[in-house]
């Protein structure tokens, strides 16, 4: 029996097969390489393949004895899914729409999969909890809430159980330091402030200082990537307990602003972060802080890695020693 992980060449992918496989358990990743990175992949088979190639996904789910899947593999960038959004409602709703056909025909019957804080669009209050609304102000997030809405309807029609995990900002890295966050381009902020303090591209922008928080910069709420990970496991567990569908909002409840990570980075690294102040951009809400009491309370998640010091370490010592990321 094993767990197949689409995207698990990627970032929160990779590391939740990291964490899956030192829980002892047997793991495939599929993944088309077109973001992922080969080197972020041991210990597993890892085929090479296209969500849209559903016959090689049945292929694969029969060899490895599959029992549930875990799916990371979308694309993930506001601005792009913004200025690109056929990409996104091809790639994200069409390649999920055939993940679940190829699971209906193998008969896996299980998946957890990666949704995102963007779901919820402009909060209304915060913490964000479940119950919030969804009224999302990007393409990225229309096409994970409609994802959501797929799974339902195949639970419902077929019996296809489901978690959706929606993910506040990933950050961090696996303690070992051999796999972490690459993406091209990369766009995230605490990567792109570890790599102006690198010298691999120049100072930082803040983008907005006007924001009505308590600094003017954007507040997120920063989670660990192996406590994700860990999320994703409990999830999966779930499932195969047999328990109903379900979504949980995963987040550590703390917000910290852009000022304050660039702060800490320079705390952390001893070296100062040049920065200046640029525009605000577009569709970022001011404060994004999760509610993720469900999450505790049911799926029994206890983030170990909350402390945002020991997350800028990790990160640290990624970066530093990977400048070009998986291409040192
Ligand atoms: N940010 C920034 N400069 C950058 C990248 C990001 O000021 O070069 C800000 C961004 O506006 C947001 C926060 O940092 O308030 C986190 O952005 P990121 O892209 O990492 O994650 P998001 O919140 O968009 O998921």
């Amino acid at each position: 029996m094993s767990v197949l992980i689409t995207g698990g060449a990627g970032y929160i992918g990779s590391h939740t097969v990291r964490y899956l496989q030192e829980a002892g358990r047997e793991t495939v990743v599929y993944d088309n390489l077109s973001t992922g990175h080969r080197e972020a992949v041991s210990g597993c088979p890892l085929i090479v393949g296209d969500i849209f190639d559903k016959e090689l996904l049945i292929e694969t789910m029969h060899k490895y004895n599959v029992q549930a899947v875990i799916h990371f593999a979308a694309f993930s960038l506001v601005g792009e899914s913004m200025t690109s959004p056929g990409k996104y409602y091809h790639n994200n709703i069409a390649g999920t729409l055939s993940l679940l056909e190829a699971m209906r025909s193998a008969g896996v019957d299980k998946i957890v999969f990666s949704s995102t804080a963007a779901t919820f669009g402009e909060p209304e209050y915060t913490p964000i909890d479940e119950k919030h609304p969804t009224v999302p102000t990007n393409v990225y997030g229309r096409t994970k809430l409609f994802m959501e809405s797929m799974m339902r309807d195949y639970d419902h029609a077929y019996g296809i159980k489901s978690i959706a995990l929606r993910y506040f900002n990933a950050c961090g890295a696996h303690k070992s330091g051999e796999i972490g966050e690459d993406h091209h381009p990369e766009s995230h902020l605490i990567p792109i402030i570890m790599q102006s303090v690198l010298g691999s591209r120049g100072p930082v922008t803040v983008f907005g200082d006007d924001y009505d928080t308590k600094d003017g910069t954007c507040i997120r709420d920063y989670i660990h990537v192996t406590d994700l990970a860990q999320a994703h496991v409990l999830a999966l567990d779930r499932l195969l307990a047999g328990c109903a569908s379900d979504v949980f909002n995963l987040g550590n409840g703390n917000g910290f602003s852009v000022l304050e990570i660039i702060n800490a980075v320079q705390q952390v690294t001893g070296r100062s972060v040049r920065y200046s102040i640029g525009d605000r951009r577009d569709g970022d809400p001011a404060v994004l802080i999760a509610g993720s009491q469900k999450a505790r309370e049911v799926l029994g998640w206890k983030p170990e890695y909350a402390d945002i010091n020991v997350i800028l370490e990790d990160a640290w010592r990624w970066h530093s020693s990977h400048k070009n990321g998986f291409s040192v």
